[in-house]
C-alpha cells in the first residue's frame, strides 16, 4: 500500500471515519473535504432573482416540458457509499453545532432584550452591588485585623502574673485599653453585619434581575408602542395598550385569479413578524385584506385548460416565494391559483378570507359599504364596463391584433404533447402552405377531454378576408383540414397545404376549431381614484385589468406577477399616520407608462403618454382619528411582551 502523504488534521477530525467506514483509503480527510465540497455546490435553495428581467417579459415565453427532478443515483460502490456516509454526517454534525449555534445566540438575544440601554443599566447595577460587598468585607476585614493586633498586645497582668494594676494611673490605661478593645469588637460585628447585608442585597438583586429585565423590556415596549401612529389617540396615555386598538387599513382585492391572489398572498408576508412568544403571524397593524371572488367556492381553482408558460426567472420567484418547489413551464392556471391560496392561507391564518360569489359591478358602493382604504382591481379584461372605465379614467386601447385559429385536437395518436410543443411546427407549415409569417404553436391540453391546442397565426390580412364563416367547427374530425373546412366551408382551400403538412407531423384527430381574436390591450391609467364622499380612494388596476398581450406571446401573466411583487414591495399599505392617497402609487403608474412606450403593438404613441401622464393628486381630506405622522414614515413594532395575546 502507498504511504500517505496527508494525515488527517486531527482526531477529532477523524472520528466520523472510523465510525462509519472501514476502507483505510476513505480515512483521508482531504478527500472527505473535497466530497463535502462538491456536495455543498449542489443547489439547495432557488435563489431570488432580483432584477425584474424586461426584455424577456416583453417578448415571448416558450412553454417547457417539465423535466422531472434529477434523481440521485444508486452507486453500487462501498467505497462512494462510506464517502456518502462519512459526508452526510459531517454536514449532519456541521448542521446540528450551526442550529445549536443560532439557539444559544436567540437566547442571548431574546435576554439581552431591547437593546444596550437596559444591559449597560443592569450591568452596573449589579457592578455597583458587588463593590459594595466587596467594601464591606475590606471593612470587616480591617476590623478583624485591628481587633487581632489589640490582642497579641502582651498583658501587663499575664506577663507580671499580677492582679490588675490598682493605681489610678494603671487603671485608667486599662480601662482605656479595653474600651478600645471593646470598639474594636463591635466594629468588626458591624462590619460584618453589613457584608452579609450586601451580599444578600446583590444575591436577591441577582434573583430579581430577570423579572426586573423582562419589567423594563413591558414598559418599554409598551411607551414605544403608544407613541405610534397606529394606536389611536385615546389609548395612547393608558398604560396598557390594548391590541384591538391598532388602526389597520382595510384593502379590498377584487377577482381572486392568479394576480388578486398572488397580490393577497404578497401582502400577508409583507406584513407578517415573528412576536414576542416567538409565533409567526400577522402583525397587528398589518392591512385588513378582503378578496371578493365572482366564481362560487367549488369553480374556484378550476382553469385546468389554460396552461401557462413561466421563464425560469419567475419560476425562481414564484418557488421563492410561495416556499415550494412546485412551479413549472406550461403547469395550468387552477394550479397556480391554489398554490398561492394555500400559502396566502398558511401565512395569513383565519384572516384569509375569500368573499365567494361576489360579482363586484361598483367599486365605489364597494368602497363605501365596506369602508376600504384601497382597491387592487384584479378582476380580469372585462370586468370593468366601458362607461365606468371612461369615468374612472382607465379605458382600454386595442393595440396590434390578429386573428388566431385555434384547433382543439381530442387525441394525438400516440404522439406525445409536450415533445410536438418544444418542436418547430411553423417551418414544415409556412413551407407546404408558402406563408412566410405563419406560425404554429401547439400547448399540451389537459386529461381526458383535449390533447392539446394547436394556435395558427401570423397570416396575412388579404388571407384572412379571403376566409368565408359558413358555421360552428363542433363536430370533432379527424384531421386539422377537414375541421377547418367545417368553419370556412370551400374558402378553406388557402391554408389546406399548411393544414396537412401539419396533420402528418402531429397527426391529430378529434378535432375542432374556431377564429380567436389576438391582441395587446391597455388601460389608460394604472392608477385612478374613487370619489367615495368627500374622500378620494386609490383605485389599482392589476393583471388582465390593466392590460396584456396576445395569449400565444406567453408573458402576460409573467409581466403581471413581477409588476405585483414590485408594487406590494414598495408601497407602504400599514397604517403610518398619513393617507394612503394615490400618490404613493406614482411609481407603479410610471413604470406602466414605461412599457407602453417601450412596446410599440400597444399602439400608444409617447407623446399621447406624456398627455396622459396623471395630473397631481388632489390631497383627499384627512379622517378625523387620524393623526398627523409622529414617527419616521417607516415603522416597526418592538417585540410584543412575553405571553401577551395580540389581539
Ligand atoms: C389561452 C391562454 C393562454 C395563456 N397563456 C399564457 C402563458 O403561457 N403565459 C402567460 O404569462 N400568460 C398566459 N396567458 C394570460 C394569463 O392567463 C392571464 O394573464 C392571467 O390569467 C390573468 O390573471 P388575472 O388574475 O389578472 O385575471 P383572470 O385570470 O381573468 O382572473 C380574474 C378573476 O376575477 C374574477 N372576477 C371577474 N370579474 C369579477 C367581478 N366583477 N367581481 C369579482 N370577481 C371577478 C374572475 O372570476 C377571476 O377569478 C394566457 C391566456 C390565455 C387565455
Amino acid at each position: 500500500m502507498e504511504p500517505r502523504d496527508r494525515e488527517p488534521a486531527s482526531s477529532q477530525d477523524k472520528r466520523p471515519l472510523e465510525e462509519d467506514s472501514d476502507d483505510p483509503d476513505l480515512q483521508d480527510q482531504s478527500e472527505v473535504e473535497d466530497l463535502l465540497e462538491i456536495a455543498s455546490e449542489a443547489p439547495t435553495d432557488t435563489s431570488w432573482p432580483g432584477e425584474v428581467d424586461e426584455a424577456e417579459l416583453d417578448g415571448e415565453i416558450l412553454i417547457e416540458e417539465p423535466k422531472p427532478r434529477p434523481k440521485k443515483k444508486k452507486s453500487l460502490d462501498a467505497a462512494a457509499l462510506a464517502a456518502r456516509r462519512v459526508c452526510k454526517r459531517l454536514r449532519q454534525e456541521r448542521k446540528a453545532a450551526r442550529k445549536a449555534k443560532r439557539k444559544a445566540e436567540a437566547k442571548a438575544k431574546k435576554r439581552r432584550g431591547f437593546g444596550a440601554d437596559l444591559e449597560a443599566f443592569l450591568e452596573k447595577t449589579r457592578e455597583r452591588l458587588e463593590t459594595k460587598a466587596v467594601e464591606a468585607e475590606a471593612l470587616a476585614a480591617a476590623a478583624l485585623m485591628a481587633e487581632a493586633e489589640v490582642g497579641s498586645r502582651p498583658n501587663p497582668k499575664d506577663r507580671l502574673g499580677l492582679e490588675p494594676p490598682r493605681s489610678g494611673v494603671d487603671l485608667r490605661g486599662f480601662v482605656a485599653k479595653t474600651r478600645e478593645r471593646l470598639a474594636a469588637r463591635s466594629e468588626l460585628e458591624r462590619a460584618t453585619e453589613e457584608a452579609q447585608r450586601a451580599k444578600a442585597a446583590a444575591l436577591a438583586a441577582n434573583v430579581d434581575l430577570e423579572s426586573f429585565r423582562k419589567e423594563c423590556q413591558a414598559r418599554i415596549a409598551q411607551r414605544l408602542l403608544a407613541k405610534m401612529p397606529q394606536i389611536r389617540g385615546s389609548e395612547r396615555d393608558a398604560g396598557n395598550i390594548n391590541w384591538a386598538c391598532i388602526t389597520r387599513r382595510r384593502i379590498a382585492i377584487v377577482g381572486a385569479g392568479p394576480v388578486g391572489l398572488w397580490a393577497a398572498m404578497l401582502l400577508a408576508q409583507k406584513y407578517r413578524w415573528t412576536d414576542g412568544t416567538g409565533c409567526a403571524r400577522l402583525r397587528p397593524d398589518a392591512p385588513e385584506v378582503v378578496l371578493f371572488e365572482a366564481r362560487s367556492m367549488e369553480n374556484h381553482c378550476t382553469r385546468t385548460d389554460i396552461r401557462i408558460a413561466l421563464s425560469s426567472s419567475t419560476r425562481a420567484m414564484l418557488d421563492q416565494q410561495t416556499k415550494s418547489r412546485s412551479f413549472t413551464s406550461g403547469m395550468p392556471v387552477a394550479e397556480i391559483e391554489d398554490t398561492f391560496l394555500r400559502r396566502w392561507k398558511k401565512v395569513a391564518g383565519q384572516e384569509a378570507r375569500i368573499g365567494y360569489g361576489s360579482e363586484i359591478s361598483d367599486p365605489a358602493e364597494l368602497c363605501q359599504s365596506g369602508q376600504f382604504d384601497c382597491i387592487l382591481w384584479a378582476a380580469g379584461r372585462r370586468s370593468l364596463d366601458d362607461p365606468l372605465r371612461k369615468d374612472l379614467g382607465c379605458e382600454v386601447k386595442i393595440g396590434d391584433s390578429q386573428r388566431v385559429v385555434v384547433f382543439q385536437v381530442q387525441d394525438l395518436q400516440g404522439a406525445d404533447a409536450w415533445q410536438l410543443g418544444s418542436m418547430d411546427l411553423s417551418g414544415a407549415a409556412q413551407q407546404a402552405g408558402r406563408f412566410p409569417g405563419l406560425r404554429v404553436m401547439l400547448r399540451p391540453g389537459f386529461e381526458g377531454a383535449c390533447a392539446c391546442w394547436l394556435w395558427v397565426f401570423g397570416l396575412s390580412s388579404e388571407v384572412l378576408e379571403s376566409f368565408v364563416l359558413k358555421g360552428a367547427s363542433s363536430t370533432p374530425r379527424e384531421t386539422l383540414a377537414e375541421a377547418f373546412e367545417d368553419l370556412v366551408g370551400a374558402t378553406s382551400q388557402a391554408l389546406k397545404p399548411a393544414l396537412e403538412a401539419l396533420q402528418q407531423r402531429v397527426r391529430a384527430s378529434g378535432v375542432t376549431c374556431r377564429f380567436v381574436e389576438a391582441s395587446y390591450w391597455s388601460a389608460d391609467h394604472a392608477v385612478c381614484q374613487l370619489s367615495v364622499g368627500d374622500q378620494l380612494v386609490p383605485f389599482i388596476l392589476l393583471g388582465d385589468a390593466l392590460g396584456g398581450k396576445p395569449f400565444y406571446t406567453g408573458s402576460t401573466l409573467n409581466r403581471h406577477l413581477w409588476d405585483v411583487a414590485t408594487l406590494i414591495d414598495e408601497v407602504e399599505f400599514a397604517y403610518d399616520g398619513g393617507p394612503l392617497d394615490a400618490a404613493r402609487f406614482a411609481m407603479y403608474e410610471r413604470r406602466y407608462m414605461e412599457c407602453l412606450r417601450r412596446i410599440p403593438e400597444f399602439q400608444r404613441p409617447r407623446s399621447i403618454i406624456l398627455q396622459a401622464l396623471p395630473k397631481p393628486m388632489p390631497v383627499p381630506r384627512q379622517r378625523v382619528d387620524e393623526i398627523p405622522p409622529c414617527e419616521a414614515k417607516t415603522l416597526s413594532l418592538p417585540a410584543i411582551p412575553f405571553g401577551r395575546p395580540l389581539m
